[in-house]
């Protein structure tokens, strides 16, 4: 193994290959799924089943001799993972189509305000988790975001203001830089407890806002729902339930 990186939410291992250069095992772990390193794996082939093992990868040196693995699975029945084998990771459609990467020092305020521009009049809720717009955001880190820079996530892009999007820029990496040393200095079992821990409005609908005390609430938005804070926010208001007001109408 030569190196890892990420490349949006993609896992980029480059590995020792033949000798026409290196290989990337390329890994998208979706929402439910996992890896774990293994110090030393076992040399008797899994059992294929119904268990939640995707893949298991053995690492060697140059000599053959074992170095370590690793385990790739996924949790619950709806599987979404992904799994690639390629010489140079733009082949990983997903990746070609990735957007400019905002913890990369080529992430202007110049860039970012282009990029809002040319997404009019869409919410920004949505722009920010397109991963072809800005790679490595997803629905609650998005959540999070807003609420740090204390934005509507139904704001209209292009209309924000010079300083808001400042603000934005600012909150997009602290959130991000923040979750990155947070899950760096964590052990594996506690990442996910300690992920959530760290949420101030994601997945906390009537809990209390830790900046301003109001209750955050939950609107539906795309194919998900997202949590905000109306005091911190939406200037107080208690943006309305599509999906419920469908109901009562
Ligand atoms: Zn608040």
């Amino acid at each position: 193994m030569e190196d890892v990186g990420r490349q949006g939410k993609y896992l980029d291992w480059t590995l020792q290959g033949t000798d026409r250069g290196p290989i990337h095992l390329i890994i998208h772990l979706s929402r439910a799924g996992w890896i774990r390193w293994i110090d030393s794996p076992s040399s008797v082939p899994p059992k294929p089943g119904s268990g939640p093992l995707a893949l298991r990868v053995t690492f060697s040196d140059i000599t053959g001799q074992v170095v370590g693995g690793v385990d790739v699975t996924e949790a619950g029945t709806r599987k979404s993972l992904a799994i690639f084998v390629v010489k140079d990771p733009a082949d990983v459609s997903g990746i070609a189509r990735l957007g400019p990467d905002p913890l990369d020092a080529s992430f202007t305020p110049e860039v970012f305000s282009r990029i809002l521009d040319s997404a009019g009049g869409k919410q920004i809720k949505g722009v920010l988790r397109r991963q072809s717009v800005i790679a490595g955001i997803g629905n609650a880190y998005s959540d999070e975001i807003l609420h740090a820079a204390k934005l509507s996530p139904f704001a209209p892009c292009s209309k924000l203001s010079p300083e808001q999007r400042i603000e934005l820029l600012g909150a997009i990496r602290s959130v991000l830089f923040a979750a990155i040393s947070r899950a760096s200095g964590s052990a594996p079992e506690t990442l996910k407890s300690e992920k959530k821990a760290a949420m101030a409005v994601h997945g906390r609908t009537g809990e209390k806002c830790p900046v301003c005390g109001d209750v955050v609430r939950e609107v539906s938005f795309a194919d998900s729902s997202l949590q905000y804070c109306p005091t911190c926010q939406t200037g107080g208001k208690v943006l309305a339930d599509r999906r419920l007001s469908r109901l009562l109408r």
